[in-house]
């Protein structure tokens, strides 16, 4: 059974279609990445599947089981953000235990599960109690990833997490990111305008053309039979 499952969603504002009929299963285990150009209707997708909005039709199913009603923070998901959202005033350590705090793990457990996360990130232990001010954009980055994995969810949301780091670190990153996504098994849903990180990072991708998908595969059934003017600019093979 699919974890994530979208029957015939659409998203209007007023009488603009910014989803339309979308329908798609996402496999437990899966690095799934949406892509498509600016406008395409990502965020909106993404909103929905987070619970920060609600389909205006049809239905998002977790599991077999509807979760259109369940809010963001009911769901067993999390998201890392674009602005990564750590808590500027606490350490390393203080941001991955965060949710652990929330749920009364006792002080050492937590800090013990914080320094397994923290390595699944690659981030050495000595970063524990690190300020996250005084850490790099790339730190930050694994520091974000440490602590979505540290609410234990069934599902992660990436919101182009990459989008303003330059080239080089990028690169480090994608290759970090789909080493911890197999080391950990979880399902990761990732959003990008960049077809290139979807081709590097994904399981399978979907490619989004106003608000539809207008084609979905594994990187290399992309790569072979490209279906939309989106992915064929990006082969080289349209002037
Ligand atoms: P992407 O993330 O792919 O750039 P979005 O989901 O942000 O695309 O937007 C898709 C379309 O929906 C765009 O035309 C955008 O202007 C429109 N849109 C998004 N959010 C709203 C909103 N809250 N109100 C009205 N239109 C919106």
């Amino acid at each position: 059974m699919a974890i994530l499952e979208l029957r015939n969603v659409d998203k209007f504002f007023d009488d603009f279609v910014a989803v339309d009929r979308v329908s798609l299963s996402i496999e437990e285990g899966e690095f799934f990445t949406i892509v498509g150009p600016s406008g395409s209707g990502k965020t909106t997708m993404i909103r929905m599947l987070v619970g920060m909005d609600k389909p205006t039709n049809g239905q998002i199913l977790l599991r077999g089981e509807a979760i259109n009603d369940v809010p963001a923070n009911l769901r067993p998901t999390c998201m890392v953000f674009q602005s990564l959202a750590l808590f500027p005033h606490m350490t390393v350590g203080g941001n991955v235990e965060y949710s652990m705090k929330c749920k009364g793990v006792p002080k050492p457990e937590r800090r013990r599960r914080a320094l397994h996360f923290l390595s699944v990130a690659h981030l050495p232990e000595s970063y524990y109690d690190k300020p996250v001010t005084q850490c790099s954009g790339g730190e930050r980055q694994r520091v974000a990833i440490a602590r979505a994995l540290a609410f234990d969810p069934e599902i992660l949301f990436f919101d182009e997490p990459l989008s303003a780091i330059d080239y080089r670190l990028r690169k480090v990153l994608e290759r970090e990111l789909k080493d911890i996504q197999r080391a950990t098994g979880k399902t990761f849903v990732y959003i990008t305008h960049s077809l290139e990180e979807a081709m590097v990072m994904s399981d399978r991708i979907a490619v989004m053309r106003k608000g539809r998908i207008a084609q979905i595969g594994t990187p290399n059934e992309i790569y072979r039979s490209p279906n939309s003017h989106f992915v064929s600019e990006f082969m080289g093979e349209v002037n």
